[in-house]
């Protein structure tokens, strides 16, 4: 019955998209009513962060394998940073977060928010990669059409979705 329930779990992911399963990076609250508002569920590093043992110390605690690193503005993703970078490191170096992802060059990916769940199940069983930046695309009449990062999708994040049916039962 396990097995049966897993399998329900699977074949629904097959009408869900990335943003359903998506860690926000903000929701913008004209969807819900209201001004709009930030909620930074993403945890996004600014590229020019020093890490000395403060900011290294906040990293850690926030526990995340990969972080997003920006500059200047959210929606200007450069870089990831993974955590186990900060091993060898040390904090009187004051290096920047810049400089430490320059050093890895870690495969940085975007997917758009309507990517199905199938698909992108597929690209993270190629193994190149398990966290993705997911875009949304901005269109405003007489511009260029703007993408918006709106939030971070992992294996993880599908993962779950194919079991929920089962710990939904539980
Ligand atoms: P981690 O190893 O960092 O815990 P996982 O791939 O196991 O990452 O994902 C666990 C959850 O954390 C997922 O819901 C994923 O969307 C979310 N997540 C991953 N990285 C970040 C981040 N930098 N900020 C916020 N949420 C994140």
């Amino acid at each position: 019955a396990e097995e049966l329930k897993i399998a329900v779990g699977a074949m629904e992911i097959s009408d869900k998209t990335v943003s359903d399963v998506m860690t926000k990076v903000h929701v913008r609250e004209s969807e819900y009513g209201g001004g709009e508002s930030y909620c930074n569920d993403v945890f996004m590093l600014p590229s020019d962060t020093t890490l000395n043992t403060k900011t290294v110390a906040e990293i850690l605690r926030m526990g995340y394998t990969r972080i997003p690193v920006f500059e200047s503005d959210r929606n200007n993703i450069v870089s990831l940073l993974f955590v186990k970078d900060l091993a060898l490191l040390d904090p009187d170096d004051n290096f920047t977060v810049k400089t430490v992802c320059g050093y890895h060059e870690h495969a940085l990916r975007f997917v758009l928010e309507d990517t199905p769940l199938r698909v992108m199940l597929e690209e993270f069983k190629k193994g190149e990669y398990h966290l993705a930046m997911v875009q949304r695309i901005v269109e405003k009449e007489g511009h260029d059409p703007l993408y918006e990062v709106v939030g971070v999708v992992t294996l993880e994040d599908i993962v779950e979705e194919i079991l929920q049916a089962e710990i939904v039962d539980e």
